[in-house]
């Protein structure tokens, strides 16, 4: 431990978190410790078999279902939302599913003030987080407050093994883009560098065991604790580079957002490795390389994920407006924002160069 790495801030976030196999159970006793008695339960339109999973559990508690969630949180449907379970008479609110459908749960407890509890289905962490995206007219705008930390977080295992094996590996990728900011970040610290270690650690091993068997229940588990992990890394630093470019481009070309992270982190990671040489020496320990740039571009493409923007439907042209838009904003970020740098980038991203950083 460096002496400099040793002054430092660090947030504890208010949160209950229950984790293992079967947890779901535990939601009635979740609803009890927040004083609710009806919930409006939240998915995604094609995962209402998630929502009639609660409705044994909860029983008359069970206030209503909105499957409606859709990617990036649009007001118009956080308004319809709101109007339902005002129908419902809820007066607390379950999420089960990934990113998109957590993102509505917070909208929505922002608005009415209603408890959130979570059940993630994916590896995306926005359960961690007091940070929410929403888009209004076609813009995507971000804001975070401590109102929008969800009340608790319930991580059943079991409801992630038919999360089919490239989404896994993709938001699994997402996920540990969080780990690789928060070890360089501007305020980093050694509790949060400690859990983005031990979350890649993690992920690292259980993704490509679960492409090759999505039902390993073992790493299943390792991977949703790394997530969780990640998801506090991404709640106690700040986000640099990657997840600026990934925000431009997503939503500026409308791409898939964990495809983004999965393709654009090994070649951000290439970038800021000259001044990031702590950050490379953690990630190569937890993923045992000495190029973990290298290694999580192979981690997609020996387990059949995107590496490669083409493919995803951005192209060589598209790069210089993409490089406008990068340099509009300011970040603090280990190497200085360059125009050429990051052309070069966005160019081996579109393309899919393996990078290397190996010394
Ligand atoms: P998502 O929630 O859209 O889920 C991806 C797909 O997987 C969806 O079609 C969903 O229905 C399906 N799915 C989810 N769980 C499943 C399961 N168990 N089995 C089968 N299919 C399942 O995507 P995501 O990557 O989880 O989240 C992306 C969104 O979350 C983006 O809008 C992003 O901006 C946001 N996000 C926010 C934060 C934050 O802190 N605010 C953090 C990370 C991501």
């Amino acid at each position: 431990m460096h002496q400099k790495d040793m002054e430092f801030h660090f947030r504890t976030l208010p949160q209950r978190v229950s984790f293992g196999v079967g947890h779901i159970r535990e939601v009635s006793a979740e609803m009890d410790a927040l004083g609710a008695e009806r919930a409006a339960v939240l998915t995604t339109p094609g995962r209402t078999a998630l929502a009639d999973q609660l409705r044994p559990l909860l029983g008359a508690r069970f206030a209503g279902a909105f499957p409606g969630a859709v990617m990036h949180t649009p007001v118009e449907v956080t308004d319809a939302a709101q109007a339902a379970i005002a129908e419902f008479n809820a007066d607390a609110i379950i999420s089960v599913g990934g990113g998109s459908t957590i993102g509505l749960g917070k909208a929505l407890s922002l608005r009415t003030g209603l408890p959130h509890i979570v059940i993630p289905t994916t590896y995306a962490g926005s359960e961690a987080t007091p940070v929410l995206g929403q888009t209004a007219n076609g813009v995507k705008t971000t804001m975070s407050a401590p109102a929008i930390l969800p009340a608790s977080i319930i991580y059943d295992v079991t409801l992630t093994t038919d999360l089919p094996a490239r989404t896994s590996l993709t938001s699994g990728i997402n996920a540990i883009a969080h780990a690789v900011e928060a070890l360089y970040a501007v305020d980093g610290n050694p509790v949060t560098s400690m859990m983005a270690e031990e979350a890649v650690r993690q992920l690292g091993t259980a993704l490509p065991q679960i492409c090759a068997d999505p039902a390993n229940i073992e790493a299943r588990s390792a991977a949703l604790y790394g997530a969780w992990l990640c998801g506090i890394c991404l709640a106690t630093a700040g986000m640099a580079l990657h997840h600026k470019l990934c925000h431009t481009l997503g939503g500026s070309f409308g791409l898939p957002h964990a495809d983004v992270h999965t393709i654009l982190l090994p070649h951000v990671l290439a970038y800021n490795a000259p001044a990031a040489a702590h950050t490379v020496e953690r990630l190569s320990r937890a993923l045992g390389c000495d190029d973990p740039a290298a290694r999580i571009y192979d981690l997609s493409a020996q387990n059949g994920g995107p590496v490669s923007l083409a493919e995803i439907g951005f192209t060589e042209s598209n790069i210089a407006q993409a490089v406008d838009l990068a340099l509009t904003q300011r970040y603090p970020n280990p190497r200085p924002l360059e125009r050429a740098g990051l052309e070069q980038l966005l160019h081996n991203a579109v393309f899919g160069t393996r990078p290397s950083i190996a010394p």
